[in-house]
């Protein structure tokens, strides 16, 4: 059985770990739009210079750029996880025109815990693992290497408190109103994590 999802809720609720546990749990394929981008910006495609600025102070991607790159992966696939996509209304419609989805996971977290969260957290810069850190509350063993796999940990360049900020009042303005919509059409599954 195979389904398509969609997980979003504000920055730093964890959705990216929980869609890589839903992927493997369910053979699904994990689309994150957002490692879609990071991967533009670190190849310095003519994508990742137009998106570089959005990106560094935590706004959003154009829509017309984002729904193109979602559209494009999600084409002939019978199940995925998205993860950050669609986060405006403008992007919920381009996917409905192209494709159904089972539910909608909103994942929950207050402003000050996805800060802190965000602002400690260091990844593994190993695709493959990608294990995440966090330097007050949970530390690697040796500075800035992954106890998995022994990468290198990296902090993404948007995980600062101002951008993290801009990155919580594009959600509450433009991502919020998903939660209505899904909630409308039956397909709302909401995770209240414990802050
Ligand atoms: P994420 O990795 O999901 O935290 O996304 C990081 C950044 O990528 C966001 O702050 C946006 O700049 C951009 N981004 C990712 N997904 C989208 C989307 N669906 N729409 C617009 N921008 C996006």
């Amino acid at each position: 059985m195979s389904y398509k999802l969609i997980l979003f809720g504000p920055p730093g609720a964890g959705k990216g770990t929980q869609a890589a546990l839903i992927s493997k749990e369910y053979g699904l394929r994990h689309i994150s739009t957002g490692d879609i981008f990071r991967k533009h910006m670190k190849d310095q495609t003519d994508l990742g210079k137009e998106i570089l600025d959005y990106m560094n102070k935590g706004l959003l991607v154009p829509d017309e750029l984002t729904i193109k790159i979602a559209l494009n992966e999600i084409k002939d696939l019978n199940g995925f996880i998205l993860d950050g996509f669609p986060r405006t209304i403008e992007q919920v419609k381009a996917l409905e025109q192209n494709s159904s989805v089972d539910a909608a996971f909103y994942i929950g977290v207050s402003e000050d815990t996805a800060i802190k969260r965000l602002c400690g957290r260091k990844t593994c810069s190993n695709k493959t693992c990608n294990e995440v850190y966090h330097m007050v509350d949970r530390k690697p063993k040796l500075e800035n290497i992954c106890d998995k796999c022994n990468s290198s940990l990296y902090q993404r360049s948007d995980d600062n408190e101002e951008t993290v900020k801009t990155r919580l009042k594009e959600y509450n303005t433009k991502t919020a109103p998903l939660l209505n919509h899904y909630m409308h059409k039956n397909k709302l599954l909401m995770i209240m994590k414990k802050q």
